[in-house]
């Protein structure tokens, strides 16, 4: 039996970990060719070993003599940098996983699609500030896109065997994260230990934070709009608590199709790692009967700004999606180095949006990958200089 090729591009991660595990499992089908990271070299430096990978990449160029240090004797090729990301996801595979964090995960998946490799779409960010050029490319170079957000899975499974149009709506769920049922008058002092403990998923830091203040769901609205081309007033986020329901699709007969699955994101890295098949996956069986009953209720828009935000960059359109999501990475940045308080985020990102759309001209040029740069390049710089302000 030939072996699958596959490359995970942040294995380092919390997705990319749970790829590694469902790997490791069935170790002799897979061909592993490129593994990335950025500061965990000694993780990176581990299942690249582990896995016999080509050739391991840390995007930190100041890591590659450490990198370099931890797999002598393997025969592994180590690099650094960005540049040298983008060529480990060029190399030829069958199935990429894309869970690098933030926009710094563009240009390396579109580098995927580019050599005609499934990709396996982690990187939400990559599809809100680039959804046409991804999907343009995808379909130039003959690339499938699996979704791996759970909530983007749960629709796709509920699709299978559907038409797009007896589709009425789509419904992504949302636990309401760390502040769920914190009085409104608590938020803005709340710690970034606070943010950083999610009631029941167990992810990376910072989409934690995101979950907590839904900039997490307002970035998957846009992804629901760009990944199965749906128009903005379709799409609703429903807070449901117990995260068992990922998301449903109502459809014009009344139906609502639900994917009810256990909080553990190895099954929806499983669906697309097997996909179009269906294989036993190593997650819980949910016993129903114990768990007694689900509760949902609609989103609390003034406890959560940032789904607002995404309706307004919806309306946008163009490359609004780059500036909101850089805004969003800076504040997010600035939150977690204590330069700013919890509810300053969705202040910050909705003060670039307005500044950047005032002056024009960024957010209606083409979409190309140097002018979504040049819109993130902007974005961050304007949310920087925000934050300055308000410091000094
Ligand atoms: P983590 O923070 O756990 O991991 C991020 C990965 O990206 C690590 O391998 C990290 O390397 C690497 N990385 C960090 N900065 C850079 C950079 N500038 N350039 C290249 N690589 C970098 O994140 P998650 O695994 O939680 O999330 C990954 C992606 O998946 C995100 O887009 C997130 O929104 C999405 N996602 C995550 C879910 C989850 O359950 N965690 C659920 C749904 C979507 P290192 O650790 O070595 O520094
Ligand atoms: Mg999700």
């Amino acid at each position: 039996m030939t072996r699958r090729r596959i490359s995970i591009l942040g294995a380092t991660g919390s997705i990319g970990q749970n790829t590694i595990d469902l790997i490791k499992r069935d170790v002799d089908a897979y061909e592993v060719v490129a593994l990335t990271g950025a500061g965990n070299i000694a993780q990176l430096a581990a299942d690249a070993r582990a896995l016999r990978a080509d050739v391991a990449v840390t995007a930190d160029e100041s890591r590659l003599d450490d990198l370099r240090a931890a797999l002598i004797g393997s025969g592994i090729e180590a690099a650094a940098g960005q540049v040298a990301l983008s060529e480990a996801a060029a190399r030829p595979a069958d199935w990429v996983m894309s869970a690098i964090v933030g926009a710094a995960g563009l240009a390396p998946g579109i580098a995927v699609l580019q050599q005609g490799a499934t990709l396996a779409l982690a990187n939400k960010e990559s599809l809100v500030c680039a959804g046409s050029l991804i999907l343009e490319t995808a379909r130039k170079h003959d690339a499938r896109l699996l979704p791996v957000d759970s909530e983007h899975s749960a629709v796709f499974q509920a699709l299978v065997g559907e038409e797009m149009a007896a589709v009425e709506r789509i419904v992504i769920t949302a636990s309401g994260g760390a502040f769920r049922d914190w009085p409104l008058a608590d938020l803005p002092n709340a710690t970034l230990a606070q943010a950083s403990n999610h009631p029941n998923w167990n992810m990376g830091q910072r989409i934690t934070i995101d979950s907590a203040s839904m900039f997490n769901k307002a970035l998957e609205v846009i992804e629901t709009r760009e990944f199965f081309g749906v128009e903005p007033e379709m799409i609703e986020v429903l807070v449901h608590p117990e995260s068992m329901i990922h998301a449903l699709v109502g459809f014009h007969d009344g139906a609502l199709m639900a994917h009810v699955g256990p909080p553990d994101m190895r099954h929806a890295i499983g669906y697309a790692l097997h996909w179009p098949e269906r294989r036993a996956l190593p997650v819980e069986r949910l016993d129903l009967a114990a768990i007694g009953s689900l509760s949902f209720r609609a989103p609390d828009i003034a406890r959560w700004p940032a789904l607002r935000l995404a309706r307004d960059v919806m309306a946008r359109g163009g490359l609004a999606g780059a500036v909101f999501n850089a805004a969003k990475e800076t504040a997010l940045d600035g939150f977690i180095a204590g330069a700013l308080c919890f509810t300053a985020m969705a202040e910050i990102v909705e003060e670039v949006l307005t500044q950047i759309d005032a002056t024009g001209g960024h957010i209606d040029a083409p979409m190309t990958l140097d002018n979504v740069a040049a819109a993130d390049h902007l974005s961050r710089k304007t949310a920087r200089d925000i934050i300055e302000k308000r410091a000094g």
